[in-house]
């Protein structure tokens, strides 16, 4: 896995910095948003470090895509928002502000103003417990999927 020992987000992907995680697999590592703009807000990045679209590659964001819908569905379970809106910016022009890529999976409630970032930071407390429902009902629905997973 290469990575930029300057990135925040490659320190939380080796565990040199703390977050709260939700779920990893080989190649994705997901965690609640330190600065969350809904409650619930999750990130999803690639393990390695890839600045943005132009630099992941086609099997790492395959690899997020899945992990986005897996925790789209644990997401939909544990908190039941009215809507869910993912997205992924690439370049400061275009709102990114951590250049290492990430997706965003956001919980949305009918008619709250859209906002992509905010400098409040989550209370602990409340980022913990999200956490810690998204990967109960994470684990919950891979029960439940049990024979239907097909083998790799
Ligand atoms: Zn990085």
């Amino acid at each position: 896995m290469s990575h930029d020992k300057n990135c925040i987000f490659c320190a939380i992907a080796r565990d040199e910095a703390p977050a709260h995680r939700v779920l990893e697999d080989e190649q994705t590592l997901v965690f609640m948003d330190i600065f969350p703009v809904a409650d619930g807000h999750v990130l999803i990045v690639p393990k390695s470090h890839r600045e943005n679209l132009f630099e992941i590659t086609p099997e790492e964001m395959a690899a997020v895509a899945r992990m986005s819908r897996r925790v789209g569905l644990a997401m939909r379970h544990a908190l039941a928002p009215e809507g869910l809106m993912v997205f992924q910016l690439n370049g400061a022009a275009a709102g990114q502000t951590v250049f290492h890529y990430h997706m965003h999976l956001m919980p949305r409630r009918e008619g709250e103003a859209l906002a992509l970032h905010t400098r409040v930071p989550g209370d602990p407390t409340r980022l913990a417990e999200n956490a810690r429902r998204i990967a109960m009902s994470l684990e919950i629905l891979t029960d439940r999927a049990g024979s239907d997973q097909r083998p790799r």
